[in-house]
């Protein structure tokens, strides 16, 4: 028996399911519903009338409960991460299962911690305007696959601290994880404020399209998120968009390879590169490339990828066979083009699960389709560069803008390169580190929006002016 057995049962009701199998062996995991439009009509009218009670609270009952919600996650975690890492497929050890739950926790904390004041904007005796932040109503929160649980509590933590209820759309490939955390969490919090309606791709339009909701936070694939601006132009709806990224690394000539090769081998293989701010094109001076690729080579080669319930795992399989599929195709065509694999391909296609090698490829052009397009899985293209100019052109080149790093000794040279870069957030000497109290949002076709911190929570309230 899964430890996580009795919260499996207690999420899968007796509607209409689907099975859903483990991505590292094709086994079982557990059968999760199909909501329908229906369901997500009843999950908006209980979100409805749970949420003017619940914006009454006021900011400090509300941030108890969230407190209260991450001690709740805290309780479960094991069971959470057990069922994380047997859907999605990421493995408990490393950065995955276990850190994304503890992530869930530290996250629901920093939303209890920000606050949000109402801010004088004039007061001369004339004029008195104060900017207020109103809660927005019923909030919808539509999500991928990759970073499930995270993901989710990035969008519903500062909905509900700014006093709105939640209806929440999962990705089809990882609806249990999200049932799962939605069942912790509302130990915690009143009935109808948060419900998950794990269905597919028409329950997300209704939701974007729906007049009773006043805001979508969305995270997934660019395309989709063209699809939901649409969508939810029929109301007016507010947005947040997390969309895809395509971050470059750029390591200047004066960088030491031994010393930053751990930092840049987990900033582009941080769950097993299913990550939107991974870096997925590393730009390295002519200098010192042998040496980088070298050492980059012998840690991919010492990185255990297996089952993600083997505790030695630290990277796992690709979640789904399209995704399996997009990356076996990107590293065919480059190898085919004359670039150089210097680990990895050649996945063994007859053991079970969408295991792909963790892969390195030298010696590639920039407009390759492996660096031009998102390849989200475990394949790093490395570019060789002679200029600086000539690196910040190439990662300015293309329409994804979420992260970028820039890797040197030298902190102001770094600072200096990392302002010419086009990306919502640039990292020095690391790159993907997020943090709750840091505002992060894409540029470009990387989306529009700031999550964490008081940026955050602006963004889950309606700004109302009073002047007088
Ligand atoms: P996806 O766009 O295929 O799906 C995301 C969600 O949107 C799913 O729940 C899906 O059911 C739903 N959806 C699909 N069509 C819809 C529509 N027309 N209307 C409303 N909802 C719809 O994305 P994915 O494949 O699950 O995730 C991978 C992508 O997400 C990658 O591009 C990755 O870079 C991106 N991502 C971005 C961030 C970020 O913070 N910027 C974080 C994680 C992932």
């Amino acid at each position: 028996m899964e430890s996580y057995d009795a919260l499996l049962a207690s999420i899968t009701g007796t509607t209409e399911t689907k099975t859903i199998l483990d991505p590292a062996t094709g086994a079982v995991v557990g059968e999760a519903p199909i909501h329908c439009l229906e369901d997500l009509e009843h999950a908006i009218t209980a979100a409805r009338s749970a949420q003017p009670e619940w914006a009454a609270l006021g900011h400090d009952k509300r941030r108890a409960a969230l407190l209260n919600a991450a001690d709740a996650v805290e309780r479960s975690a094991e069971e959470l991460a057990q069922l994380l890492s047997r859907e999605q497929g990421k493995p408990l050890n490393g950065p995955n299962a276990r850190f994304e739950v503890g992530a869930c926790a530290a996250w629901l904390r920093a939303a209890a911690a920000s606050s949000l004041e109402s801010e004088t904007v004039v007061d001369d005796g004339e004029t008195r305007a104060i900017l207020h932040y109103r809660p927005i109503g019923v909030v919808g929160a539509i999500g991928p696959w990759n970073w499930p649980m995270m993901i989710t509590v990035w969008q519903i933590a500062p909905a509900l601290r700014m006093g709105n209820a939640v209806v929440v759309k999962p990705s089809e490939y990882t609806p249990l994880s999200v049932l799962a955390l939605a069942k912790v969490l509302n130990e915690e919090l009143p009935e109808g404020l948060l419900t998950v309606v794990a269905g597919g791709r028409d329950v997300g339009e209704r939701l974007a399209e729906h007049p009773a909701v006043g805001k979508i936070m969305f995270t997934g694939s660019t395309a989709t998120g063209k699809a939901i601006i649409k969508s939810s132009s029929g109301t007016v709806k507010r947005l947040t968009l997390e969309l895809g990224g395509n971050d470059a690394g750029i390591v200047l000539p004066d960088a030491d390879p031994k010393a930053i090769a751990e930092g840049l081998f987990w900033g582009a293989f941080i769950n097993t590169g299913q990550t939107c701010a991974a870096l997925k094109r590393l730009y390295v001076h002519d200098d010192i490339y042998d040496a980088v690729c070298e050492e980059l080579t012998a840690i991919a080669t010492a990185t255990p990828m297996g089952n993600g319930l083997d505790e030695s795992s630290v990277l796992g399989p690709l979640q789904n066979k399209q995704q399996f599929d997009i990356v076996s195709s990107l590293v065919e065509a480059a190898r085919d083009s004359g670039a150089r694999v210097l680990v990895g391909g050649n996945p063994d296609v007859d053991q079970p699960g969408y295991f792909y090698p963790t892969t390195l490829v030298a010696d590639i052009d920039d407009n390759n389709p492996l660096v031009a397009e998102e390849q989200f899985g475990p394949a790093l293209p490395i570019i060789r560069y002679g200029t600086v100019d000539e690196a910040i052109a190439m990662a300015n080149g293309l329409d994804a803008g979420l992260g970028a790093s820039v890797w040197s000794s030298d902190l102001s040279a770094a600072r200096e390169v990392a302002a010419r870069i086009q990306a919502g957030t640039v990292w020095i000497n690391k790159h993907g580190a997020v943090d709750p109290r840091v505002p992060f949002g894409g540029s470009k076709q990387s989306g529009y929006g700031l999550e964490f911190g008081t940026e955050g929570l602006k963004a889950l309230g309606i700004p109302q002016v009073i002047n007088g």
